[in-house]
């Protein structure tokens, strides 16, 4: 029995005993906090459902940032989860940390506020800090975090600036921590599937990828909308997914880019960031991915690639439940279409668990930020081409 096997069989691990955590307790429904909808009024509501499952020992997560993801995702995906748990949160609205943390059985002594930070340093049963604060605030807290000596885990997109990435990177190399971005797609079962498809040659070389990921915003005064806060406006946010799934997918860097980016000029939505881009990878292999990302379409959001023996889709694509994965295949002369019937799981539990194995086992994780840093590298180049209507060439290791 080798270590990962024993640590899934029983639980155990050789971590101080302070860091391992009794099985979360199933979340109280009652008194729970209910967010306001920021999508437009005919997107459909994405809250997780049940069940809360028991679990082992955990890695302690401190979540910073009690929004719409982390009450309707994060925080409910510890229950899926198999060695995590949630133990600390950071809020700057204590009434309402106070009730999540009753919820889902956390010491009140273990919420904190933004000034009050640094105490998690103090908090052994924290051993990891989960960022998912607005992207213009995740440089801030990512080295703060590392600072006080945490593994970070940090929400896409990694940052509002390669520069701010690049920081830090530096950052948590030089706290010697553990730095993860949270590319959920990246541990999803279907996206997972596709991608070892892929890799076992079953469609020839990839030539074309199609990809959205759109949605239609609703209230105009979000910080998504807010450049400051944001960092952009649909490319960084939604349609950073098709620019990773591209790479990730193909297992190859994209070497030039073009875009056409839109800001209606009436639209109060939009004043600071696009409400729309298109833009095209192309890939020194010959592949080339087609992607385009809007704030002001209802949810649309799937990819398809085409390889030189198959095409293969995923509709949708980036979805927290409901993924659908096709692709034909060549049997002899004849072409036939498969749906494989692959399990859904919480990608969000998978993500947190690959994680705690990193931090339980010393191993680097998959998405680490160089992989968030060579998105914003391309992100750059985008802009630029849409800005300047050229095509911008990128060099074929961007970090
Ligand atoms: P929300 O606006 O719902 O929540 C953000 C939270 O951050 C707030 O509730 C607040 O928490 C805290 N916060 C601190 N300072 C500010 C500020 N100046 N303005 C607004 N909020 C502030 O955002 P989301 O939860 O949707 O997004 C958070 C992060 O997660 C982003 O980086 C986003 O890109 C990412 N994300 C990733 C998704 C994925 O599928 N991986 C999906 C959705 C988002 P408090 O009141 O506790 O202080």
């Amino acid at each position: 029995m080798n270590r990962r096997e024993f640590v899934r069989s029983v639980g155990a691990v050789s971590v101080a005993p302070t860091a391992l955590m009794q099985e979360p307790q199933k979340p109280n429904q009652e008194n729970a906090v209910q967010l306001s909808q920021i999508h437009g009024a005919s997107e459909q509501d994405e809250k997780a459902p049940g069940p809360f499952l028991p679990g082992r020992r955990r890695v302690g997560y401190a979540i910073v940032g009690l929004g719409r993801l982390s009450l309707d995702q994060i925080l409910p995906a510890f229950g899926s989860s198999q060695y995590c748990a949630p133990v600390a949160l950071v809020s700057g609205d204590k009434t309402k940390a106070l009730r999540i943390a009753d919820q889902y059985g956390i010491d009140s002594a273990s919420v904190y506020g933004y000034d009050s930070f640094e105490r998690l340093a103090d908090n052994p049963r924290v051993q990891a800090i989960y960022v998912v604060l607005p992207n213009g605030l995740h440089e801030e807290y990512v080295l703060r975090a590392a600072k006080i000596k945490k593994h970070i885990l940090c929400e896409k997109p990694m940052a509002r600036t390669s520069a701010e990435a690049r920081r830090m990177i530096a950052g948590c190399a030089a706290a010697n921590v553990k730095l993860m971005i949270a590319y959920r797609q990246q541990y999803e079962p279907h996206n997972m599937a596709l991608r070892d498809r892929v890799a076992s040659g079953a469609m020839g070389k990839l030539r074309g990828f199609i990809s959205s990921n759109s949605q239609q915003q609703g209230d105009p005064s979000q910080w998504r909308l807010n450049l400051k806060l944001a960092g952009g406006g649909c490319l960084p946010d939604v349609g950073l997914y098709c620019l990773n799934a591209a790479r990730f997918l193909s297992g190859e860097e994209p070497n030039e880019v073009s875009a056409t980016l839109w800001q209606p000029k009436n639209d109060p939505r939009f004043r600071e960031v696009e409400a729309s881009c298109s833009f095209t990878l192309k890939f020194s292999s010959g592949f080339v991915a087609s992607c385009s990302t809007s704030y002001d379409v209802h949810k649309s959001q799937f990819l398809r690639l085409e390889g030189e023996k198959a095409w293969a889709e995923l509709s949708p694509a980036f979805g927290y439940h409901g993924n659908k994965l096709r692709y034909s295949q060549l049997q002899g002369e004849v072409e036939t279409e498969f749906t494989p019937q692959i399990e859904e799981k919480n990608q969000f539990a998978l993500e947190m668990d690959h994680f705690a194995e990193c931090i339980l086992e010393n191993r680097a994780p998959r998405t680490p930020g160089e992989e968030g840093l060579r998105d914003h590298i391309i992100m750059e180049a985008i802009y630029e081409a849409g800005r300047t209507r050229r095509s911008v060439t990128l060099s074929g290791s961007p970090v």
